[in-house]
């Protein structure tokens, strides 16, 4: 293979891996964010279920403000009946007792439900923090990891660019601009191979024998005509001849 096609090679593939470094280091801040609004929608579940807790035992309370208030209507009553002169007046203080009973009766039944409820509340905020404190420790371990990548990231763009520079150095200027050229409509990718039954690896069209069998040299620059992308060739590996038995 000419050595200025071997260098397009090794360019594009450090061009690709500049490309991928930039994507996953301009991804960076995105995927930390998301992360932590994971982390802050869990948060943010323990916090709600805590102000249901907190609501309903307020509504618990004042329940119980009303029975005790209910208790001592009935408590007071009970005690004027033994006061009693009348069968009216008894008969009119019974009635007062069903009614302060019966109050009290539906305040204490609001008690006992908002109790239920408390209780199966506290049971949503164990799991809430459980999943709270789950989710906590996996996206410490993911920016950890992030921050890992990120770091490998910046080393491998470096090198690359380093390499790049160097072997551009080496390319012959209108080479070069024919491949930045290409590069640049073609999504990047400015080389690529062509098939071992004639077509462009990359747009797949089916290249003219003539210039089919120009590529399969690899020893000058011959573009796709129709992505224009500069096509190389690997000949099939050939076969393995088993290694003669030496006999003496
Ligand atoms: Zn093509």
């Amino acid at each position: 293979m000419s050595p200025d096609l071997e260098r397009l090679i090794k360019l594009q593939h450090l061009d690709t891996r500049i490309d991928e470094a930039k994507r996953t280091i301009a991804s960076q801040p995105e995927r930390v964010a998301a992360a932590d609004a994971r982390l802050s929608a869990a948060k943010q579940a323990v916090d709600t279920a805590k102000q249901r807790l907190k609501d309903s035992q307020d509504a618990r309370r004042a329940a119980e403000k009303d029975a005790a208030v209910y208790q001592g209507r009935l408590d007071k009553f009970k005690d004027q009946l033994s006061a009693v002169k009348t069968n009216r007046e008894y008969q009119a203080m019974q009635h007062e007792i069903a009614t302060a009973q019966q109050e009290l009766g539906a305040a204490e039944e609001k008690v006992l439900e908002r109790m239920m409820e408390g209780d199966a509340i506290a049971a949503e905020i164990k799991q809430a923090d459980a999943i709270h404190a789950t989710r906590q420790k996996e996206v410490e371990a993911e920016k950890k990891a992030l921050s890992t990548e990120l770091t490998a990231t910046e080393q491998s763009l470096k090198e690359s660019t380093s390499a790049r520079a160097a072997l551009v150095g080496e390319l012959p200027k209108p080479l070069l601009a024919l491949f930045e050229q290409v590069a640049r409509v073609r999504k990047g990718v400015a080389i690529c191979m062509a098939t071992r039954d004639g077509l462009c690896s990359v747009c797949h069209v089916r290249l003219r024998p003539p210039v089919f069998q120009q590529v399969r040299q690899n020893d000058a620059i011959v573009q796709c005509e129709v992505c224009n992308r500069i096509l190389y060739y690997i000949p099939p590996p050939q076969p393995v001849t088993p290694p003669t038995t030496v006999t003496s």
